[in-house]
């Protein structure tokens, strides 16, 4: 399944057939044996997926996924989104992803960082060319990145680095901060109310749910329900977003805190303003999206909808903020972290985060306009306004 339908696209604007061909395809698709003997008897063995779907528009950026479930294929759906998210919000990059598929929690501090040395190795040309700028996804972090930087010899080939190894302050909240902007953004634009008291569900409490929770419950959002794996919490006057992150980020479950412990399928079934699934793909599907009772839904993860489940939402008008709109706020960070590093300039936290803001801000805005200038839902002028950008792209290079 492709993360945009291409058939349907062209309904709407021309996709030139050898567009088409080059887009149905990714450029390069590399499976790699990641070997590393970490001591004595223990030798890490994982598999490496490394996919650029297009670079038309510039080198291909996309995070490392660590998860023992992650395949090539997945890596290939999130590399496309990659391409159509860069383009939509039009930054500089292409589309490019990576999978080790290991179980993080089952290696230790100094395993990740020789597991990391190995990626480099095995990716050298690519990182220190620069044709791959890799960053944190689900299940790697800012350590694994200041660990590539290092062996790098601190090429500015990596993003989602710590502010003290050549990162970004508020780059560790970019992408939750770009979540909650859309949210705030749609729930005031489409719902027409204002975000003080409107309520919202969060599903995920890792680094976009939780930071998307912080934002928006700062901005007077009422929060009423988080979840991780193993369930949710559910407190119909408002939950306590803090002292939530102080004791529950790290679990996996929300057992011993304050409220109704709910699971994640009732999480998706609140009568809430907002729906925001957080943490992983297909969790609307035709089944949980018929107990949806969310005005709007906003893509935190990346394709948490599928198609199906959002033929069905749309259906019964409920608005959807897709992934490529919702979450782009991480990769808008990293394009000025990456920027910074080859200009020398400092940029500090608030400046970043109106820079997401007002990028997610306009780009919402011409979506909305295209989408009720056609009769459109929103996934669908989003979709048709990056294939545009990257087609037209393709033309500049000659490619097409
Ligand atoms: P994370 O590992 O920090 O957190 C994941 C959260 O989801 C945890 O709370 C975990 O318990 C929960 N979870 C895992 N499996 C679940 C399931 N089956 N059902 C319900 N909850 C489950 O990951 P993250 O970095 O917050 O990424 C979350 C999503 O956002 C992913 O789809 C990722 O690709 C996307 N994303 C992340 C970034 C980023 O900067 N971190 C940027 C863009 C998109």
């Amino acid at each position: 399944m492709r993360s945009v339908d291409l058939e349907n696209i062209s309904k709407y604007i021309e996709v030139p057939d050898n567009a088409r061909t080059l887009l149905e395809q990714c450029e390069r698709q590399t499976i790699i044996n990641l070997n590393v003997r970490v001591s004595g008897e223990r030798l890490l063995a994982a598999k490496c997926f490394v996919v650029y779907h297009n670079t038309a528009r510039g080198p291909a950026k996309g995070g490392i996924r660590l998860s023992p479930r992650v395949t090539l294929e997945e890596t290939v759906d999130l590399a496309e989104r990659m391409t159509w998210k860069t383009a939509l919000v039009k930054l500089p990059f292409g589309g490019g992803k990576s999978g080790i598929a290991i179980d993080p929690s089952t290696i230790n501090t100094f395993e990740r960082i020789n597991l990391f040395h190995e990626f480099v190795h095995v990716n050298e040309c690519a990182l220190t060319h620069g044709s791959y700028i890799p960053a944190p996804d689900l299940g790697s972090n800012p350590l694994d990145m200041a660990a590539i930087y290092g062996q790098t010899h601190m090429l500015e080939c990596v993003t989602g680095k710590p502010p003290r190894v050549g990162g970004l302050p508020g780059r560790l909240e970019a992408t939750g901060r770009g979540v909650a902007y859309t949210a705030r953004t749609a729930i005031e634009a489409l719902l027409e109310r204002p975000i003080e008291g409107a309520t919202v569900a969060v599903q995920g409490f890792g680094n976009v749910g939780s930071w998307a929770a912080h934002f928006l419950s700062a901005w007077g959002a009422r929060v009423v329900a988080l979840s991780h794996v193993g369930g949710g919490v559910y407190e119909a006057g408002g939950l306590d977003v803090e002292s939530l992150i102080r004791d529950f980020a790290k679990a996996s479950d929300f057992s011993g805190a304050p409220g109704d412990l709910i699971t994640n399928d009732e999480l998706i079934a609140l009568d809430v303003d907002c729906l925001i699934p957080a943490a992983v793909e297909n969790v609307i599907t035709a089944e949980t999206a018929a107990t949806v009772r969310a005005a709007l839904v906003v893509e935190g993860a990346n394709g948490p909808t599928t198609p199906d489940g959002d033929a069905f939402m749309a259906d019964r008008g409920i608005y959807v903020i897709p992934d490529i709109l919702a979450n782009s706020g991480g990769v808008i960070a990293s394009y000025i972290e990456w920027r910074k590093a080859k200009s020398g300039s400092i940029t500090g936290r608030d400046e970043v985060f109106e820079s997401i803001d007002s990028l997610i801000g306009a780009t919402f805005d011409e979506i909305s306009a295209l989408a009720a200038a056609r009769n459109l839902s929103h996934r669908t002028a989003a979709e048709i306004a990056a294939v545009e950008e990257v087609v037209q792209a393709m033309r500049d290079r000659g490619w097409i």
